[in-house]
């Protein structure tokens, strides 16, 4: 498929709609990304045609439905590069696979070990750690940042040391957009023996990564980022990992055997997957990697890019604006205006059709760092165009106006 903005924006329904009466501009796309008719169909085919619960049945209903998800764990494999299918395990989305890595690690830390963060982090990427360490008295570390929102590396090389168990950080920051050196940050970690998840919720969307390449041991994300449902997402671990974490959950799917004496636990992925799994949820998402694919993600980057300049250098236009975030970045923009409340812009902006996110984006610790309430963030896909960015800085400037 060749980039044609105007074809791919037939794809996507919801944006033919109008809120409060203008088209909708959707530059929410960092909290959730819209979906293609094509996924719609999926879920729509699913409960219309071969629902059934998978795995344990005989039936040609249930085989199909089993076909149809194990497929998609092929997919998704295939996609992000993984050595085997079963090192996908198919999640709720990226908390719970953060959080089933963090419930692991109880009973492989112990007192005084180290789990190092960073400051750029969601709070979805910083509470289970907080939690993990109450638990096991290993110690949270963060790697510090600067003005521009770009991660110390010399600080990262010093926080590390033989007590480093865990490396955790996100590849894109969601609340700055700043893309993380994550080749470097799992390069480090592996020299001193600690073990490193990356969270991939904000860049999977825009960067295709080759997890074998990365040599990651950790990898999680959600599939609405990338057009796909809410409710699934993937965690994956090098096998090696599989084998040696607990179980999170107990239940159905995940055992060999089971006795009042004794269970024996399933091999992976399903050991990590109890209880009946988002079925038609994994099934579209699979379907959604299908239509990301198609399009191409160095035509998706390229797009993204012409977006993210062309809207940076509008809004700079606007006098007293400040944007957060201005190194390496993805297609995320951070700003506030001089002496007016972001969630007041955001307010304005809606009456106007335009979503923005408004906010501290679940990460407290970098407004603390700005010494703000929060920001405005408009979060550009490759379905936006340009024009919703004129649509964008007109509406912002109508706001400021209305504000001052
Ligand atoms: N990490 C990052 C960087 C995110 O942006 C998000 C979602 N905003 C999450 C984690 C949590 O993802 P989910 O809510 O899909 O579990």
């Amino acid at each position: 498929m060749s980039f044609d903005i105007h074809n791919i924006r037939k794809d996507f329904p919801i944006l033919s709609r109008k809120v409060n009466g203008y088209p909708l501009v959707y530059l929410d796309n960092a909290a959730t990304s819209q979906k293609p008719q094509q996924v719609i169909d999926a879920i729509v085919d699913y409960y219309s045609n071969y629902n059934a619960n998978i795995h344990r049945g005989v039936h040609s209903l249930s085989q199909e439905a089993t076909d149809a998800y194990e497929a998609a764990r092929h997919k998704i494999q295939n996609h992000f590069n993984a050595k085997t299918a079963c090192e996908i395990i198919f999640t709720a989305g990226t908390t719970q696979g953060i959080n089933l890595v963090a419930n692991g690690f109880a009973s492989l830390l112990n007192k005084g070990d180290e789990i190092i963060v960073s400051a750029l982090e969601h709070h979805s990427n910083i509470v289970p750690w907080q939690m993990l360490c109450e638990k096991t008295g290993a110690v949270l570390r963060v790697i510090p940042m600067n003005e521009e929102g770009t991660l110390l590396m010399d600080e990262y090389y010093n926080l590390l040391s033989d007590k480093t168990k865990l490396v955790f950080v996100n590849h894109i920051s969601n609340a700055l957009g700043t893309i993380n050196p994550i080749e470097e940050i799992i390069e480090k970690a592996h020299s001193v023996g600690a073990a490193v998840l990356i969270d991939g919720a904000q860049s999977c969307s825009h960067i295709k990564p080759n997890l074998q390449e990365l040599n990651v041991d950790f990898y999680v994300t959600s599939a609405h980022k990338m057009c796909g449902p809410t409710g699934v997402g993937i965690l994956y671990m090098k096998e090696e990992w599989g084998n040696k974490l607990p179980p999170y959950q107990g239940g159905g799917e995940m055992i060999a055997e089971v006795s009042f004496e004794k269970t024996t636990y399933a091999g992976l992925p399903h050991k990590f997957e109890a209880g009946t799994p988002n079925i038609c949820g994994g099934i579209a998402f699979g379907v959604a990697i299908d239509y990301l694919n198609a399009i191409g993600f160095d035509a998706i980057e390229a797009h993204e890019n012409e977006l993210l300049t062309y809207a940076t250098n509008k809004l700079l236009e606007i006098e007293g604006l400040r944007i957060y975030g201005t190194g390496q970045k993805t297609s995320v923009i951070s700003f506030n205006i001089e002496d007016l409340h972001p969630y007041d812009i955001g307010t304005i902006v809606d009456k106007l059709g335009i979503a923005v996110r408004t906010g501290h984006h679940c990460a407290q610790p970098i407004m603390e760092f700005y010494k703000i309430p929060g920001t405005v963030r408009a979060s550009f896909a490759f379905y936006n165009t340009l024009e919703e960015v004129d649509a964008l800085v007109e509406a912002v400037k109508k706001a400021k106006m209305m504000l001052s």
